[in-house]
């Protein structure tokens, strides 16, 4: 049993899009839809009445957060959509029939209904990649190791992000990409008041957001 999901760092995110573009390649999403979009939130003032250049903006990536009671679950007709052990949130195709409940009963939109297969289809936080000891494939190629993956209740700092730590000189490319670095090593402090979560209708999103000398925005 576990409770797997992603923390990312929205201190370190630059908006780089790498997630989004690595996700649709690694999950074969068709063109216009998304399992991972990011957002860009602002720009801030940074005091209040503050304008240009003392302003902020930060960017949130946001895919399904495999809730611990997911609302697209319980309405699901068929049982297609499930809550697995593992503590994802999964889609059986072939009990799916398309009737798109789940996708209106999901408070941040991250559900889209495949034309061509007439399923719904979302984030999977890659199983297939997991299965086999991988990180997701958004997690993995984060340049700006902004994203980690990981149990939650083994607590955030175990959580793994791309690339061991390696500051020798003769390291290759091939052996630091071939470990995890862990949140622990590579985030700076925070505190529990950093950490954020999309807004919690009953659904219980499990992925967090830590956002470090800003204002959390993402319940507006
Ligand atoms: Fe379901 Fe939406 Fe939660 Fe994902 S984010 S588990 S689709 S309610
Ligand atoms: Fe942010 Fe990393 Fe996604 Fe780039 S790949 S947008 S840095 S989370």
């Amino acid at each position: 049993m576990a409770r797997y999901a992603i923390v990312t760092d929205l201190n370190r995110c630059v908006g780089c899009l790498g997630c989004s573009v690595a996700c649709k390649v690694a999950n074969n999403v068709p063109i216009g839809s998304f399992w991972n979009k990011v957002l860009r939130i602002g720009p801030y003032g940074i005091h209040e009445g503050s304008v240009f250049p003392d302003v902020y903006t930060y960017f949130l990536p946001v895919s399904c957060q495999h809730c611990e009671d997911p609302e697209c679950v319980k309405v699901c007709p068929t049982g297609a959509s499930q809550k697995m052990p593992d503590g994802t949130v999964q889609i059986d195709k072939s009990k799916c029939i398309g009737c798109q409940f789940c996708a209106m009963s999901c408070p941040y939109g991250v559900r889209y209904l495949n034309e061509e297969e007439r399923v719904v289809e979302k984030c999977t936080l890659c199983e297939q990649k997991v299965a086999q000891g991988e990180l997701p494939q958004c997690v993995a190629q984060c340049g700006a190791r902004a994203r980690f993956f990981g149990d939650l209740d083994e607590g955030l700092e175990s959580f793994k992000g791309a690339g061991k730590i390696d500051h020798s000189a003769d390291a290759s490319y091939e052996a630091v990409l071939s470990e995890f670095c862990t949140l622990g090593e590579i985030a700076k402090p925070f505190s529990e008041e950093d950490v954020h979560h999309l807004p919690d209708v009953g659904n219980g999103p499990s992925f967090s957001y830590i956002l470090r000398n800003r204002d959390w925005k993402g319940d507006e």
